[in-house]
């Protein structure tokens, strides 16, 4: 039998939407700092808008948070500026100063190897001081709030005489927010011939209208979902927890359903990484998969997960294409994947042949709205469940420590080390208090516990994140991996 092939991008099936970033024909530089992201391949709203926005027409791109989007349009952005000319270039409107800063550290983040580029986030209730010496410096790429904004202009330290590009992200929240005079007010400050590119999760009447007063032949993308069936043997539960709890929420997860199986989908090579390094410090045994592996080395990962040589596996959608493993108890999405599609082939790795599977969704922030789109897409309910609290899961760990010991004593079948024992009661220590010293080497020590508040509190929650009642998407802070994050795995030692 020849060695079934390890997935690669080149011999996977392509994924409708997805493609790889060097076939849009971005800048090296650019194609630099998305693979330092660990992005594989683009989103659909990505492959769709980056090269329509990058040809200098109009654009409306109508996508949620969590699409992908502000890379769909940070990246043409970011090789529109010309680093030479000491001026604004490029403004573009967010809704709130969390999403300004957001935006302005993934604009960082992408414009890493373009040499000389500038940006800046201007937002309220920051000091004005650095502000204008930032203005003034010449940042090429300003992220702001229209109120902060139109002060600015007010001021006469913002000038949009020398902007090309303007782009207005979660337009619909903008209008929604009261800044619809704040928004006319800038679009008329800018040169006319500049290029307009509307983002937003809604294209209402006054979007439309917003679009047509503002751009000139605006093309609209909208990126369509496709209803699809659900694994129907696959119990589908979610958990909703904070975005830095998601590792500990995790672990919890496979101490207390003794999992001895997964798959574990993240959504960028360095998540993948991190996750990795981390089940391993944490005393699991787990390997990982994503595109930036040699190919040797994925075959061997893959056919020593088919022997369960090892635990847990770690993998971007594109790696684990073509993972053909039969009795997979549990497959995870630890990033939530970029739509139902993606959603179905994940957790369609569980529950295989007839057998009973589990797919755990971690979702955070703004990510439950995602969520619910994908029940609506995949015509299911995804349950919700608690995570398990630290005290469940020790006590599921001394049920299986106790059966494990009932068992073995039943059977009675063990070497009894009783010189040993008979030298620990000759120092005067009870049969209890041996047996307790004993056991104490294999339970976690108490200073491994999790102390990690986990759920979500009232205070995390944007209330504007919440869905409306017109099925309005609208952001809250933070939702996905963004930049890096490290894990600090404790050293509770794991049971089994
Ligand atoms: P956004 O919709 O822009 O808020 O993006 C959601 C998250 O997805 C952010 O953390 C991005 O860094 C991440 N992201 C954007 N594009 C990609 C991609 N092509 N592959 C993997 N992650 C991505």
């Amino acid at each position: 039998m020849p060695e079934p092939k390890a997935p690669t991008p080149a011999n996977a099936p392509a994924r409708p939407g997805h493609v790889p970033f060097a076939s849009l024909g971005i800048s090296p530089e650019l194609l630099k700092a998305v693979a330092q992201l660990g992005f594989e391949e683009t989103s659909p709203i990505q492959s769709a808008t980056i090269p329509l926005i990058a040809s200098g027409i109009d654009v409306v791109g109508q996508s949620q948070t969590g699409s992908g989007k502000t890379a769909a349009f940070c990246i043409p952005a970011i090789e529109r500026v010309d680093p030479a000319g000491r001026f604004t270039q490029v403004l573009i409107l967010t809704p709130t100063r969390e999403l300004a800063t957001q935006v302005a550290d993934e604009v960082h983040k992408l414009a890493a190897f373009k040499k000389g580029v500038h940006s800046v986030p201007i937002y309220g209730g920051a000091s004005y001081d650095r502000q204008f010496a930032e203005l003034k410096r010449g940042a090429h790429i300003v992220v702001g709030t229209p109120g902060r904004l139109t002060d600015h202009l007010n001021r006469n330290t913002l000038d949009l005489s020398g902007i090309k590009m303007l782009i207005l992200d979660e337009a619909d929240r903008m209008l929604d927010m009261g800044f619809r005079e704040d928004i006319e007010k800038i679009l008329a400050a800018a040169p006319a011939e500049r290029q307009t590119v509307f983002f937003s999760a809604t294209i209402s009447p006054q979007i439309q209208a917003l679009v047509r007063r503002h751009s000139r032949d605006a093309k609209t993308v909208k990126i369509e979902q496709k209803a699809v069936a659900g694994a129907p043997l696959v119990e589908q539960v979610y958990y909703e927890v904070r975005h830095h709890a998601k590792f500990d929420a995790l672990v919890r997860l496979i101490d207390f359903h003794n999992v001895k199986s997964g798959l574990i989908f993240c959504n960028t090579q360095r998540m993948v990484d991190e996750l990795a390094d981390a089940l391993v410090g944490r005393g699991c045994s787990a390997e990982r998969l994503h595109g930036g592996i040699a190919q040797a080395q994925r075959t061997r990962v893959m056919n020593n997960f088919k022997k369960a040589a090892f635990e847990f596996l770690v993998a971007t959608d594109v790696a684990a294409r073509g993972i053909d493993v039969n009795d997979l108890e549990l497959v995870v999405n630890y990033d939530l994947p970029y739509d139902a599609e993606d959603y179905v082939h994940r957790i369609g790795r569980t529950g295989r042949a007839g057998r009973k599977g589990r797919a755990v969704t971690l979702v955070s922030g703004a990510g439950i709205h995602k969520l619910e789109s994908i029940e609506r897409f995949t015509k299911t309910k995804i349950r919700r469940e608690q995570v398990p609290t630290p005290e469940a899961v020790e006590g599921k760990r001394s049920d299986a420590l106790f059966e494990q010991l009932r068992a073995t004593l039943e059977a009675g079948e063990f070497p009894q080390p009783t010189l040993l024992i008979e030298r620990l009661l000759e120092q005067g220590y009870t049969p209890t208090e041996v047996a307790a010293a004993i056991l104490h080497h294999f339970m976690p020590k108490p200073a491994a516990r999790e102390t990690v508040a986990i759920a979500p509190q009232s205070s995390d929650r944007d209330d504007s994140a919440r869905r409306r009642p017109g099925g309005r998407f609208k952001r809250a802070g933070s939702e996905g991996p963004r930049g890096k994050k490290k894990f600090s795995p404790r050293g509770g030692q794991r049971f089994r």
